[in-house]
């Protein structure tokens, strides 16, 4: 067990927090400005030169992926320092509370509310990265923290994409296999929908207490997220009464191709609120092909998932499962507020929520499922798709002519 420093720079050491791939984080107090805050530093600096390089470039990234992003759903950076003792060390808000792995080990699953609270936080938090041109690139549940009153933040931005940098190199996988987009495995291809099918796995595990591609061992589970489609969460665990709208919905997030995803996170986030008030989500404009659209067996993912596979051995397996919702706030803390109902309510992702550009998207989206449902002579189906289309984008003039076609279509008895 390492010893606990004392003192870090300015900062006086409590406890230790966490400890991830590369560091610790220590719960500190900053005497200066009185108030706790979240101390990180690189574990070991006797690393050989080569990965101790790769590692400060990453604290740096960090850093600066941080520095760029101010948002409630993310953790807030404070300071950056090099301490004679222990080297290098960023400072971030200080979070009391516990992380999503902690919550789903503890509890199984989430509750609805709960489920669509995260959501659509996570895609607060995400929504703002993107929009600053950050992708976060290793989103899951240990990097979610969650406060006593509910309040999710995103943290660690170590291996983040941010414009004009070091780090901002393509073609090479970073992360953590269980989570990962397929055409980030394949050939290190990180954007925002990378990051979406991370989120879409992380849903996939907080409806239903499994993981989407399960497995202990990095090659394998990487295969599988290549490969395979995962199992409708209600499937991989029925006890959990997951609605089958929601199955399709969670699902469409983790579709191999990019494009097949969701347009936007808020849209993601849009689309599990209106599967569980019973509508099917929007489908996505381009079919996915039922063969596995990933198949190539990269010689450079071996060489790349060497890390990562600590990430999935050390992910303890969510006993429980099906477990109903008690509060996301409750779980792993020692005190907590339930996440009231009130904090769901506000956090609603109608069209309103959305901006502009996802409002056309989602749009799009549902002028699409207008047109397979015309397609199947489904002129209900059309006609409520066009509904949802012109809610989201009523300028959009593709809907008005789709819509002239249903009435003429109609009053010819169909
Ligand atoms: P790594 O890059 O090593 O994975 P993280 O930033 O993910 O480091 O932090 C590791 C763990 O430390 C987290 O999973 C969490 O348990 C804890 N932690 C990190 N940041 C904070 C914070 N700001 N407040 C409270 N706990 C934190
Ligand atoms: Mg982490």
């Amino acid at each position: 067990m390492e010893e606990l420093p004392q003192q870090i720079g300015r900062y006086r050491i409590d406890r230790l927090l966490g400890a991830g791939s590369m560091g610790n984080v220590y719960l500190a107090h900053d005497a200066d400005l009185d108030r706790p805050v979240a101390v990180k530093t690189l574990r070991d600096l006797a690393l050989d030169p080569e990965t101790r390089e790769v590692f400060l470039s990453r604290f740096q990234n960090e850093a600066r992926a941080a520095a760029r992003l101010q948002h409630p759903n993310i953790v807030q950076i404070f300071d950056v320092g090099d301490d004679p003792d222990v080297g290098p060390y960023l400072v971030f808000e200080y979070v009391p509370g516990h992380t999503l792995k902690q919550a789903l080990k503890k509890r199984g699953v989430l509750s609805r509310d709960e489920l669509l609270d995260l959501a659509q936080q996570v895609a607060d938090a995400l929504t703002t990265a993107h929009m600053a041109g950050v992708i976060h690139r290793d989103l899951k549940p240990e990097n979610l923290l969650i406060t006593n009153n509910g309040q999710v933040k995103l943290a660690d931005f170590g291996i983040a994409r941010i414009p004009n940098a070091e780090l901002t190199k393509e073609g090479q996988f970073l992360g953590t296999p269980c989570y990962a987009a397929p055409e980030t495995l394949r050939s290190g291809e990180y954007s925002e929908q990378s990051d979406l099918f991370s989120f879409g796995a992380v849903i996939y595990e907080a409806a239903c207490g499994e993981r989407a591609f399960p497995g202990s061992e990095a090659l394998a589970v990487a295969h599988k997220v290549m490969s395979t489609d995962p199992v409708p969460p209600s499937e991989a665990n029925r006890g959990a009464a997951i609605p089958s709208a929601l199955d399709a919905a969670i699902l469409r997030a983790l579709r191999k191709r990019p494009s097949d995803r969701y347009a936007s996170a808020r849209t993601f986030a849009s689309a599990l609120r209106q599967a569980y008030e019973g509508r099917r989500p929007p489908r996505s404009r381009r079919r996915s092909t039922s063969l596995p659209f990933a198949m190539t067996s990269t010689i450079g993912l071996l060489l790349a998932l060497w890390f990562a596979v600590e990430n999935c051995n050390s992910r303890d397996s969510n006993g429980g499962a099906g477990t109903k919702a008690a509060a996301l706030a409750d779980a792993g803390a020692d005190s907590g507020a339930a996440m009231d109902a009130a904090t769901a309510a506000e956090t609603d992702a109608g069209p309103d929520a959305l901006s502009p550009h996802e409002r056309e998207e989602a749009a799009k989206d549902e002028l699409a499922n207008a047109r397979a449902a015309l397609a199947n002579g489904d002129l209900a189906g059309a006609t409520s798709a066009l509904e949802r289309a012109s809610s989201f984008d009523p300028n959009n003039p593709d809907i008005g002519e789709l819509q002239e076609q249903v009435r003429a279509l109609q009053a010819d008895g169909g």
